[in-house]
């Protein structure tokens, strides 16, 4: 806390719709009073020895306010061409090599182990479900995500999913202690143990031992593919409890509970981590739309909230909540993805009108 009485947060605009989002909640933020001054750094990456990497004056923030909102990044070459990119490489050309995502760079600098993923039914908002409420924490740091690959001879490529017992009973232990403070009583391993015996298995067993220390919460395990198909058929038992997963499963299964409540453009996350703790949208930067003014900056402001309530300023948190919610659920300046025909800045100016007369 500053000797304003402000808190210091940093702020990554991020790619496509980053900056158009962000001003939004900046203007929000604004007219609701928050006790909160922005500092605002880019992560475009820069060269460094020959190696792209983010800026330093970024870390040096992240590090500093140990909290941070950030807006999507666009990861280059999504889906790079093996045989092209290998060609290139033996050139000594760096492309496939240099650019690894952003995001995962962050979560490795700042050891972000957890990634919790809300999901609920926006009331008075309707969608084929009504009663989606669902948690999700993604293991966040390894699993599928090494980015351990390599093409072993000409035409076969393999790439290695890691689940070591740290990371594991790390994020076993953040779900436990998520669902104790946020009062649900239930926490559900979702894994494929069945198929991958030992990197499921350990991830399993790791839940399981740290379940021992939790005897007020429940502790069960359910299959990847069951979960899907349950969820889909009927949300609501899922209203009780914390899931928690290895990486890659947390990816897909977020999207889909997404897609439960309306779309990407309303779910909100939150990257905790030993050294720091950055919240951002579950979407990407949506270059379909960016710089037309049509995003939902929904999905970054619950973020923003979700960072509110990790500071303990619940109140400002609430206020804005309601405000946000009750222009969804009057449906009259909404944005495209959610049906409606207004503006980010129209839809902006709607909350903000709200909150005025809260
Ligand atoms: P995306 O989430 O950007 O877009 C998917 C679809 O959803 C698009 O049609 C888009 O217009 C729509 N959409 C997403 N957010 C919206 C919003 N707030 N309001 C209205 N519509 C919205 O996914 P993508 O197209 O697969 O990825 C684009 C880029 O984003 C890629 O470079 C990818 O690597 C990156 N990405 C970044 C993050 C992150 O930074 N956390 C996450 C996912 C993807």
């Amino acid at each position: 806390k500053g000797s304003d009485g402000k808190y210091t947060v940093t702020l990554i605009p991020g790619d496509g719709i980053g900056p158009e989002i962000s001003e939004s909640v900046k203007a929000i933020y604004s007219a609701a009073n928050v006790p909160i001054s922005w500092e605002e750094v880019s992560v475009t990456p820069i060269l460094k020895g020959g190696k792209t990497v983010i800026p330093d004056v970024a870390i040096q923030s992240v590090r500093k306010n140990t909290v941070a909102l950030k807006g999507p990044l666009a990861t280059p070459s999504q889906y790079p061409d093996i045989r092209l990119t290998r060609a290139q490489t033996d050139n000594g050309d760096a492309v496939g090599k240099g650019h690894i995502s952003l995001n995962l760079t962050l979560r490795r600098t700042f050891n972000l182990f957890a990634n919790v993923r809300p999901c609920a039914s926006i009331k008075g908002f309707k969608t084929p479900y009504d009663d989606v409420n669902t948690v999700l924490i993604r293991e966040n740091t390894e699993g599928e995500y090494s980015g351990i690959e390599h093409e072993v001879v000409d035409g076969v490529v393999q790439s290695i999913k890691l689940i070591t017992w740290e990371a594991s009973e790390r994020v076993a232990r953040y779900a436990f202690h998520h669902a104790q403070a946020s009062g649900r009583k239930r926490v559900t391993a979702v894994h494929k143990a069945n198929i991958m015996k030992m990197s499921d298995g350990m991830f399993l067993s790791a839940c399981r031992q740290v379940a021992k220390d939790f005897p007020g919460i429940t502790y069960d395990e359910d299959l990847l593919d069951r979960v899907c198909l349950q969820i889909t058929q009927n949300p609501l038992p899922y209203a009780d409890r914390v899931m928690v997963m290895p990486n890659l499963y947390g990816d897909i299964l977020s999207d889909m509970c997404a897609g439960l409540i309306g779309g990407l453009g309303l779910t909100p996350s939150g990257n905790i981590g030993r050294d720091a703790s950055i919240f951002e949208a579950v979407h990407g930067s949506a270059p379909d739309i960016a710089g037309k003014g049509l995003a939902n900056p929904t999905a970054l402001l619950l973020s923003s909230l979700m960072m509110l309530r990790h500071m303990n300023l619940n109140d400002y948190a609430s206020k804005i909540e309601k405000a946000a919610l009750t222009t969804i659920a009057e449906g009259k300046t909404i944005t495209g993805d959610l049906g409606g025909k207004s503006s980010t800045k129209e839809y902006t100016a709607a909350i903000i009108e709200k909150l005025g007369k809260a």
